[in-house]
C-alpha cells in the first residue's frame, strides 16, 4: 500500500498575503514545493506574475490575486476568487506588511504614521484572517477539518523597537490574535500560531543591512553568524501546513538564528 508522507500538501490550498516577494514567497515557494496549491494576495501585479512563475516552475498550482489588505471588500473578492479556482482554503499566512520606515523619536512621531502602520499590519490581518476563517468553518462542516492559521509577528514583539514603537506594538497584536484565534476556532479543526521571525534579507530590510552599525550589532548577538533568508521559513511554512502539526496551536515558533537567545 502506498501512503503519501506526511508532509505532503497535496491537496490543500493555501493563501500568502505579502507572497509576491521576501518572506512571504519563502513560505509559498516551501509550500508549493510540498504540493501546496497557492495562492498570492497583494498589490503589486508585475512582482505577484513572477512570483506565480517561480512556484509553476517548482511544479505548483498556483495563481496571483490583486489584493490590498487594508481594503475590507478587495480581500474580500481575492477570497471569493480563491476559493472559486481552487475549491477552499486550507491555510492563511496572513504576512502581508509594513516596517517602520526609519527611527523618529517617540516625541516626534505623528498619528499618521500609527495609523498606517496599524491599518496594514493588523487591520490586513484581521480581514484576511476573517475571509478566510469564515470559509475554514464552512468546510468544517463538511468534513474538511485542517485549517491552518500563521500571523507572522517578529522578533520586535520580545524585544520592542525602539524610535519605531508602532511596528513592534502591531507584531505584538499579531502573536495575540494567533492565541486568542486558536481558542475560538480550535472546535473547528483550526490551528493559529505567530511565524517570529528575526533580522531577514528583504525588501524591507534593505537599508538595515546597508548599516554597518547594525551589522556590527547585531551579528555577535546572532548563534548562526548570518542574518536569515526567506528560504529559511520554507521549513516551519510546510510543517505548519501539515497535519502533522495539528495538535500545535496557540505558539508563537521563533525563527531568529538564535538572536533571541543571547
Ligand atoms: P517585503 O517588503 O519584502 O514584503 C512585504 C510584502 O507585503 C510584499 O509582498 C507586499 O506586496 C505586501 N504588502 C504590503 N502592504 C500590503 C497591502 N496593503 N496589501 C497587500 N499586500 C501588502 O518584507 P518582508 O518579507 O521582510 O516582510 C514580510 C513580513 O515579515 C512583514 O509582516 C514583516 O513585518 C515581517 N517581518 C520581517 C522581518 C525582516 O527582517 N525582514 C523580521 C520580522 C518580521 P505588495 O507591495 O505587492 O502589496
Amino acid at each position: 500500500m502506498q501512503t503519501s508522507h506526511p508532509l505532503d500538501l497535496s491537496g490543500k490550498v493555501a493563501v500568502v498575503t505579502g507572497g509576491n516577494g521576501g518572506i512571504g514567497l519563502g513560505i509559498a515557494r516551501g509550500l508549493a514545493q510540498a504540493g501546496c496549491q497557492v495562492a498570492i494576495w497583494a498589490r503589486n501585479t508585475t512582482k505577484s506574475e513572477a512570483a506565480v512563475a517561480q512556484l509553476q516552475a517548482l511544479g505548483a498550482d498556483a495563481a496571483a490575486f490583486q489584493c490590498d489588505v487594508t481594503d475590507r471588500g478587495s480581500v474580500q473578492a481575492a477570497a471569493a476568487a480563491t476559493v472559486a479556482q481552487f475549491g477552499g482554503i486550507d491555510g492563511m499566512f496572513a504576512n502581508a506588511g509594513i516596517g517602520g520606515g526609519g527611527r523618529v523619536s517617540f516625541l516626534e512621531r505623528q498619528p499618521e504614521d500609527w495609523a498606517e502602520m496599524i491599518n496594514v499590519n493588523l487591520y490586513g490581518a484581521f480581514h484576511a484572517c476573517q475571509a478566510a476563517l469564515a470559509q475554514m468553518k464552512l468546510q468544517a462542516e463538511t468534513g474538511r477539518r485542517s485549517g491552518r492559521i500563521v500571523l507572522t509577528s517578529s522578533i520586535a514583539d520580545h524585544f520592542g523597537t525602539a524610535a519605531n514603537e508602532h511596528y513592534a506594538l502591531t507584531k505584538a497584536g499579531l502573536s495575540s490574535l494567533a492565541r486568542s484565534i486558536s481558542v475560538e476556532f480550535a472546535r473547528y479543526g483550526v490551528t493559529a500560531n505567530a511565524l517570529v521571525p528575526g533580522y531577514t534579507e528583504t525588501e524591507m530590510t534593505t537599508s538595515l543591512f546597508e548599516s554597518d552599525k547594525f551589522t556590527k550589532a547585531v551579528m555577535p548577538r546572532t548563534p548562526a553568524r548570518r542574518f536569515g533568508t526567506p528560504e529559511d521559513f520554507a521549513g516551519i511554512a510546510i510543517y505548519l501546513m501539515s497535519n502533522l502539526s495539528a495538535y500545535h496551536t496557540g505558539d508563537s515558533l521563533v525563527i531568529d538564528g538564535g538572536y533571541s537567545v543571547n
